[in-house]
């Protein structure tokens, strides 16, 4: 079995109603088991249906979807949930996954009591590995959403995320509504869990600094299309399509030689363990 642990070949998503749109045409794509691959463009090129396509949220036009060597048009029913749960879902605003009024405990034991745990000191012990894992200090779980700052709700999606054991993360521009430094260490817990759990991360953005500082490969997408992949730091210093070029010179830090992010410490805001 390859590395791959998504194979999207020629994937073609149309939407139907009285104007027809083509999300999108002819796409393929591939994320490695430990590897982050950066889909990038501007808005309505057809990224998030890409990405809910291969989460199997949208059906495809047309093309093929392989999970962990799995083709998705293939297996029985009860194989394509078990297979379409290990592809989690991270969206731009942590809100809209938390439940206003539980507590982050109670936010992180459903998707473990969904995936058939029981016992109840075995799921509270899964939860302070989860915290411990998006380096949240373990006194939240008693705090309610409001009570935390964004990063850090952000870090508990994350941590809901994985809980069902995924082994391919999308986040669907997951850091578009943080501050900068909040972007950095968010960013770097994301390099951090693809290089301990050799997580496949496809990381959705229109943020070419933070996708240079985070991404192994790239792919350029416009219209529906794929315009250009290849390996990050390759492409985003010798682009070979024009409109990767001007994606480039519209972001300025990385026309002067990108962000430097190693140096944000993980100290965004009290609550987070050392
Ligand atoms: P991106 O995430 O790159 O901004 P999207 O995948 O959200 O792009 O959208 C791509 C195109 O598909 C847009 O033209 C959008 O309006 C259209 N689209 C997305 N979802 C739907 C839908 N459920 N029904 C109809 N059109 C949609
Ligand atoms: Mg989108």
């Amino acid at each position: 079995m390859s590395a791959a642990q998504l194979q999207v070949s020629n994937l073609t998503v149309a939407f139907g109603g009285s104007r027809p749109v083509v999300a999108v045409d002819s796409c393929s794509l591939s994320v490695n088991r430990g590897e982050v691959v950066a889909l990038v463009g501007e808005s309505g090129s057809g990224k998030s249906t890409l990405a809910r396509a291969a989460a199997g949220l949208v059906r495809p036009s047309s093309g093929r979807i392989v999970i962990d060597g799995h083709d998705m048009a293939e297996v029985g029913q009860a194989q394509a949930r078990v297979l379409r749960r290990r592809v989690q879902m991270v969206f731009q605003n942590p809100d809209a996954s938390l439940n206003p009024y539980h507590r982050i405990g109670t936010a992180l034991r459903e998707p473990l009591v969904v995936r058939g745990m029981r016992d109840r000191a075995a799921i509270d012990e899964r939860v302070r590995n989860l915290m411990s894992m998006v380096r949240l200090d373990g006194a939240l779980l008693e705090r309610r959403p409001r009570e935390l700052s964004g990063g850090q709700k952000q870090r508990v999606a994350i941590a809901r995320a994985l809980a069902m054991e995924p082994t391919l993360l999308i986040a669907d521009e997951a850091l578009a509504a943080l501050d900068l430094s909040t972007q950095a260490t968010v960013s770097n817990l994301l390099a951090e869990l693809r290089d301990r759990l050799g997580l496949a991360i496809l990381f959705i953005s229109h943020d070419l600094g933070l996708v240079g500082h985070l991404a192994d490969r790239i792919a350029i997408m416009r219209y529906g299309r794929i315009l250009e992949t290849g390996r990050c730091s390759a492409v985003l210093a010798n682009p070979s399509h024009p409109y990767t070029r001007l994606l480039i010179d519209s972001t300025p830090d990385l026309a002067r030689g990108g962000l430097d992010l190693d140096h944000f410490d993980e100290n965004e805001a009290e609550g987070m363990t050392a």
